[in-house]
């Protein structure tokens, strides 16, 4: 990274533009993934945009969310926040809570009633722990 790039990939917030094109509507709450994925190429359409290997990082392949605005390309890259959740807090569904998610629903297979363990000190791992619980793991 070169000096003055802007770090910050878990955000959420208010459209302030959108394209004539887009289903989004001015003042709509939103969160995006820490991933923004293309749609178009054969990870994104088996649903591992992840695995993208152009995929567009911001605060790192891009200026990040640091920023007093974050452009967005392409709708299905932006999913409704919940409007019961403050934007701090929405802002790590992005990622983190996702990523856990992810971890818990697809990587291990974890079905209720299953034992798990998940050991770790960061927010990932409480997240783990969170979701896991609210899963019935
Ligand atoms: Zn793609």
């Amino acid at each position: 990274m070169k000096p003055g790039h802007i770090l910050g990939k878990e955000y959420s917030g208010e459209l302030v533009d959108a394209g004539t094109r887009s289903r989004w509507r001015l003042a709509d709450q939103v969160i995006a993934p820490f991933t923004l994925a293309c749609g178009e190429c054969p990870c994104c359409l088996a649903g591992e945009s992840t695995t993208w290997v152009d995929q567009v990082i911001p605060g790192f392949t891009t200026q990040g969310a640091f920023a007093e605005y974050v452009s967005v390309p392409r709708d299905h890259n932006l999913t409704p926040s919940p409007v019961r959740l403050s934007p701090d807090l929405v802002a790590g569904l992005g990622c983190r809570a996702s990523t856990a998610w992810h971890v818990l629903t697809g990587r291990t297979a974890s079905k209720p009633g299953e034992w798990l363990a998940v050991h770790g000190p960061g927010l990932l791992v409480v997240l783990g722990q969170a979701t896991s619980a609210a899963s019935g793991l």
